[in-house]
């Protein structure tokens, strides 16, 4: 999160969002404190970043960066000392308090450059409690010309004393037809059903096409749809994909419990590797798939709360799941 200056705003339908935070700065209401609340894979760290850039550039055009200032200067080569970045030391884990604490000294010391002192966070709900309350002090008692940007995926899981002390810049999914143009735009033909697997997030879409992950994702349809017909035993799936990202193993369920419950209620269409799954499926009754998506719900939720999971178990509470589920058809 830090390097090249960053087109402003950077995707195009951030254009609202960047307007509003461009408008407090001409309108002199800046706060000393945003929230830019939005999914994965939107780019929602990207605007986060811009907004700080554009914050430390000393002699700003219109509304983007010179690139060429001081303050430029020293964001382009990552040792901006009025720049602070938070994020957790390890992907996936939590942002920790001695992290949060380095906050005070620089919100206490004087912007070097003369401007504006900058602390982007992200994703806010990563903190813990102890870390949440330590920033909770800063956010309360700002000093001088000191803007913390909180990035925030899930806003239901950040404390309401920080949601309250900040502005919320809300970012929606783009429109399917702007984010498949963006997919055209860098090289992405024809991307309908990719962007639908990644529910509708362009960026996401694109680091899965990049990463192979749709062959991944195939591969585990495909493993499921041998379940579903008895050809694997559930445990041998389990143990082959015990180190999957388990968020991406409940996503593809429910997208599986999706299509076979949408094909109950209307013939609509698919990507071609479910046919397996639907065929294998065709007489399970809705309310039993009803069922499992509430339970699938319910992992989820689980999921995204507790930080001390044990994947390899986790898969395979999942895959029993799916196992006895598919058993209902007979
Ligand atoms: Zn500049």
């Amino acid at each position: 999160m830090s390097g090249a200056i960053l087109p402003m705003p950077p995707y195009e339908w951030q254009k609202p969002q960047w307007n509003d935070f461009y408008e407090r700065i001409v309108n002199d209401t800046l706060p000393h404190a945003f929230m830019v609340v939005g999914q994965e894979g939107i780019g929602v760290d990207a605007l986060a970043m811009a907004m700080g850039q554009y914050l430390l550039c000393l002699s700003p055009l219109k509304n983007v960066a010179c690139g060429r200032c001081r303050g430029c200067q020293l964001m382009q080569s990552e040792t901006h000392p009025d720049l602070l970045i938070l994020t957790p030391e390890e992907k996936g884990k939590q942002i920790k308090v001695d992290q949060i604490r380095k906050t005070g000294d620089f919100v206490n010391q004087t912007a070097q450059q003369g401007g504006y002192k900058v602390v982007v966070l992200s994703p806010t709900e990563a903190m813990n409690i102890n870390a949440a309350n330590a920033l909770l002090k800063n956010l309360e008692e700002p000093a001088g010309k000191t803007v913390f940007i909180l990035v925030a995926n899930q806003l239901n899981q950040v404390l309401p004393t920080i949601r309250s002390r900040c502005a919320k810049i809300s970012l929606t999914l783009p429109s399917s037809k702007d984010a498949l143009a963006w997919l055209s735009s860098i090289g992405i033909d024809d991307a309908e059903d990719l962007l639908e697997e990644a529910m509708g997030a362009p960026i996401l879409a694109k680091q899965w096409c990049e990463g192979g992950i749709m062959e991944e994702r195939r591969d585990f349809v495909r493993g499921l749809a041998q379940i579903a017909d008895r050809a694997i035993e559930p445990l041998v799936f389990a143990k082959k994909w015990s180190n999957y990202d388990p968020l991406m193993m409940v996503n593809i369920l429910m997208r599986c419990v999706d299509i076979l419950i949408k094909q109950k209620m209307a013939d609509q269409g698919f990507a071609d590797y479910y046919s397996s799954i639907v065929r294998a499926l065709e007489a399970c009754p809705t309310q039993i798939l009803f069922r499992m998506r509430e339970r699938l719900c319910e992992q989820k939720s689980y999921l995204l709360a507790s930080a001390n999971l044990n994947p390899a178990l986790f898969v395979e509470e999942l895959t029993l799941d799916w196992h006895a589920l598919t058993n209902t058809r007979r």
